[in-house]
């Protein structure tokens, strides 16, 4: 089939793309199959950018001190964008307004459909300055916290690198770090407030312009978010509470017995209570194909080709820049995997979790349509988290003793449910927060403080750090820089958890579930892509409770 985009094209400035724009504009869409083929078209033509903008973005945080790589991407970001964004926008609605749109059937256009009616509904002419104004706003969230570093034994420390040391086995200097990191913070929590309280003026403005009564109605559609209201939000908080909150205090209450304290304090949460030495897995990328193939052939195989291809940038180096993610390249079909292994655990932890991630991506890499292979964080994410999950089958391939793999597994499954609660805190403060825009800096502080209470287990003493606590939600960047997305992480999670507890009762079918799962791509709703995978998108109490039993019956299961 011909494409649209030539091979050889050369995206150096916005008049090297703009005539396939034009072209798309002003063509004729009032039947079927032209409608059809413009779809074709335009998806090629954005293919083919997305993927332009993956490889500098790619590029420039392999090597941040390379001029040339950030002066390309952010060249795309600046001169070629914002014209792309307009034109997109006058396609969407040209898209929308086609009379042959509603011979379209609904799968597999449906979901683009409602996702593009909803882009039109929360846009506003008045609202871009608004909209530039806000992203300013945003990045000074990281212009306050990211230089925040603390000084140990000579040397400086970011206030990340500075966690890890509360994984110390001595007590008095974990105290002594979590001290300066709590005081760091402190000294830039006015800032925040300040910073915070003109985010959410100007955000509710936005909403009002764009014909909402409040952020969160607004948000709620810009975040395309039609499986779900905020009434499920709710729903899904209290089943957290009733069913996660006692759960997470039985964890504390064993930490505390094996650690043999009077008082289990917040710089006591990361030391590992079942060995001494640091888990370190051995060579974590040929171990995660041999453990992807005994689960599935293709899975190893995939993984085996980005090896072949290059498309893997593990380790951790100077002018690295930090973090981890895996980037789709929709025109070649495969993704992209950057991390920054430092030797522990958590490099496993994120070569299975964007291991995942890849297997989504080559999984649907023959969708016809890249709004089919572009999915919600809810859908991505349980790719991801599923895979940590029942990737933990096989996970003796990294460590020399059972021991260790089990310590390993244990660490994992308290993660899970321990991050759940937190999860619940920062959406639920966002909704209070937003409904009441006129609240004061304290008054939010105190919002947060009642939150906190209600999900946080009472065996945990802040004595020493009350003023801490009330400023806790200050460290989450996603209040600040991307609001209301969150939650999404804790629907994946229970996701993940079903996707695994279907896979340790049958294997076979557990996986075919979860591939059929993945390789619907967007095409259907959440809920029917959750129930292929053999889940449920639910926050019914009953249902959370039963997976949160089995997760449990799991770690008790495991012995040291
Ligand atoms: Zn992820």
């Amino acid at each position: 089939m011909k494409k649209f985009i030539d091979s050889n094209l050369h995206i150096t400035s916005w008049d090297t793309i703009k005539p396939y724009f034009d072209d798309l504009q002003k063509r004729n869409i009032d039947t079927r199959g032209a409608l059809e083929q413009w779809l074709q078209d335009r998806s090629d033509l954005y293919e083919t950018l997305e993927e332009d903008l993956a490889w500098r973005y790619i590029r420039t945080n392999q090597d941040t001190s390379n001029q040339e790589y950030k002066n390309a991407y952010v060249k795309y970001i600046t001169d070629i964008l914002p014209y792309e964004e307009e034109a997109a926008n006058k396609l969407d609605k040209k898209f929308i307004t086609s009379p042959a749109i509603n011979l379209l059937p609904s799968v597999p256009y449906g979901n683009m459909i409602k996702q593009t009616s909803l882009k039109l509904k929360t846009y506003s002419q008045k609202n871009i300055p608004l909209l530039a104004e806000m992203r300013q706003l945003e990045q000074k969230f990281a212009e306050i916290v990211s230089p925040l570093s603390i000084t140990i034994d000579d040397k400086e420390l970011t206030l990340q690198q500075a966690s890890s040391l509360l994984e110390n086995k001595d007590r008095a200097f974990r105290k002594d770090i979590y001290q300066k990191i709590v005081e760091k913070r402190k000294s830039v929590s006015t800032e925040l407030d300040e910073l915070f309280d003109k985010l959410v003026k100007l955000r509710h403005q936005i909403a009002i312009n764009a014909g909402y009564k409040n952020y969160r109605d607004y948000k709620f559609d810009e975040l395309g978010r039609t499986d779900y209201t905020p009434k499920d939000c709710h729903k899904f908080h209290r089943a957290i509470k009733l069913n996660i909150v006692p759960l997470v205090k039985q964890f504390y209450q064993t930490r505390k017995e094996k650690l043999n304290l009077k008082t289990l304090t917040p710089y006591d949460l990361s030391v590992d209570i079942w060995g001494d030495t640091p888990l370190v897995p051995k060579n974590i990328l040929d171990d995660t194909i041999e453990a992807f193939s005994l689960l599935d052939s293709q899975f190893g195989n995939f993984i085996s080709t980005m090896k072949e291809n290059g498309l893997l940038d593990l380790e951790s180096r100077k002018n690295k820049a930090p973090g981890g993610f895996n980037y789709p390249l929709y025109k070649s079909g495969m993704p992209f995997i950057f991390a920054n292994f430092a030797g522990n655990f958590h490099d496993l932890q994120t070569m299975v979790h964007e291991g995942g991630h890849a297997i989504h991506t080559f999984l649907t890499a023959s969708l016809p349509l890249v709004e089919f292979k572009e999915f919600p964080s809810e859908v991505a994410e349980l790719a991801s988290m599923s895979m940590e999950l029942i990737s933990m089958k096989h996970w003796h391939l990294f460590f020399n003793n059972l021991k260790d793999t089990n310590r390993a597994k244990l660490r994992q499954l308290e993660n899970i449910i321990e991050v759940l609660p937190w999860i619940a805190m920062v959406d639920l403060f966002q909704h209070h927060i937003y409904l009441n825009p006129k609240l004061t800096p304290q008054e939010r502080r105190n919002i947060w403080n009642e939150i906190y209470k209600e999900f946080s287990p009472d065996n945990l003493s802040w004595n020493e750090f009350e003023f801490y606590r009330e400023i806790l939600w200050q460290k989450q960047l996603h209040i600040f820089e991307v609001p209301f997305y969150y939650i999404e992480y804790g629907f994946a999670q229970l996701g993940a958890i079903a996707v695994w507890k279907n896979f340790t009762h049958n294997n076979k079918q557990g996986i075919s579930a979860y591939k059929k799962a993945l390789s619907l791509g967007y095409t259907r709703d959440i809920s029917s892509i959750y129930q292929t995978a053999g889940a449920k998108f639910s926050f019914d109490q009953q249902y959370i409770k039963e997976l949160v039993n089995f997760v449990n019956t799991q770690k008790e299961q495991i012995e040291l």
